[in-house]
């Protein structure tokens, strides 16, 4: 599937003031990046642009401020950024405003600026038109590489859009191309490992894969809602009683795609310090299901190292806490051991693949959490919507 929209290599940004949008969200912990990887994934975007001559504006939300707030403040990222490209980026007071524009119109081909977080203006999340206009007026080009903001309609994702040339950044084509590819056309077996703690937050995701799919494993605390539809008694694990029907139907339509854990481990809460494996058919009435047990990993291994196109979103239990990290780690283990396509995309299933050190053996980890579960989904991103079509 060939990427349907033009990028920054379709157009000409020699001499041009180019703003792009990038997913600079990165954790702080006082004032200081705890994991820079959106900020490195964003340098051959910036890098290109840079060396084209282009005069590059960089713009991004960080958390939810109400209001202007210091410690949501962008400055950490324009330091960062600036050791990681070798030159100095300069970081603008706002986002709007006169001093800004005056910084942006003094900016030469091949420097870089940052711009103030776009959320210190409620503005922004209103998708104000107003506001994406003065945004607009700071370039000439618009370009947009944040794939991780790219499911919500904001003035600096969606609005800024319709009053500038609009194209992508690389690493919004490359996320698009990896996840879109495997959705469109996939190398078979394709097989799905779906996890997490709530079915409600995956229905979507299930529907849209499931037709897919040659096989769907289920793992994680949403695997309990299905092993009770089947009619198990699954103790005090987590169970999303509103789920039920659909789990039921999706049982009923697809019974041989999807796989369930034959075995997991219990025990009294999360802040356990062991859990104790059992088959599903004996699960204690006063214990919870934490894990998958080490029988379901196994035959979840093998079914992932056979396939030519893995696609995984969601732990497949608490790893947060190292007794019941033992299944994740052995999907990601064998995803790594896969000599397919394997993608990774949701939040804390990235988390969990960083924290074992695998993402390298990957073949692509979504920086976007909620936008690749969207995009899972089966639904059009607003940011990659307003972009020019190839
Ligand atoms: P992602 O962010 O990758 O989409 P989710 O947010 O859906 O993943 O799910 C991640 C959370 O699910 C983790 O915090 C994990 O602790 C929790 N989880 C996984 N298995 C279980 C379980 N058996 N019981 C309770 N919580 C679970
Ligand atoms: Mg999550």
């Amino acid at each position: 599937m060939a990427f349907q929209k033009k990028t920054i290599r379709d157009v000409d940004v020699h001499g041009k003031r180019v703003l792009v949008r990038c997913d600079f969200n990165v954790p702080l912990e006082n004032g200081v990046i705890t994991d820079d990887r959106r900020i490195r994934e964003s340098l051959p975007t910036i890098r290109e642009l840079l060396n084209r001559g282009a005069a590059v504006i960089l713009m991004s939300h960080l958390g939810r401020p109400e209001g202007r707030d210091e410690r949501y403040s962008l400055k950490p990222v324009a330091v960062r950024l600036g050791e990681l490209l070798g030159r100095e980026v300069r970081f603008a007071p706002d986002c709007v405003g006169e001093e800004v524009k005056a910084m942006a119109s003094a900016l030469k081909p091949g420097e870089a600026m940052l711009l103030e977080n776009v959320r210190f203006h409620e503005e922004e999340t209103k998708n104000d038109p107003e506001f994406a206009q003065q945004l607009a007026s700071l370039a000439d080009l618009f370009v947009n590489d944040a794939f991780g903001s790219a499911h919500r309609a904001h003035a600096s994702t969606e609005g800024v859009a319709h009053y500038l040339p609009a194209v992508a950044g690389f690493l919004m084509e490359k996320e698009i191309q990896y996840l879109g590819r495997a959705l469109a056309d996939p190398s078979r077996p394709f097989v799905a490992v779906l996890g997490g703690a709530k079915v409600s937050d995956k229905i979507q995701v299930v529907e849209n894969l499931l037709p897919k799919v040659d096989a769907l494993l289920i793992g994680g605390g949403m695997a309990f809602t299905f092993l009770r539809a089947k009619g198990l008694t699954t103790g005090r694990s987590l169970l999303d009683a509103e789920s039920l029907d659909f789990v039921n139907s999706v049982l009923v339509e697809s019974p041989d795609k999807i796989l369930l854990p034959t075995d997991v481990v219990v025990a009294d809460s999360v802040d356990s310090e062991t859990g104790t494996e059992v088959r599903v058919e004996e699960i204690p009435e006063d214990k919870m299901g934490l894990d998958i047990g080490t029988a379901t990993a196994a035959t979840f291994a093998a079914r992932i190292e056979g396939a030519s196109t893995v696609i995984w979103n969601g732990p497949m239990g608490v790893f947060e806490k190292e007794p019941f990290s033992k299944g994740t780690k052995a999907i990601a283990e064998a995803m790594a051991r896969c000599q397919g396509v394997t993608i990774v995309g949701g939040g804390d299933t990235a988390a969990a693949v960083e924290k074992f050190g695998l993402a390298d053996k990957m073949t692509h980890v979504s920086t976007g959490g909620g936008a690749s579960l969207e995009f899972l989904e089966g639904k059009a991103l607003p940011g990659v919507v307003a972009l020019q079509d190839a």
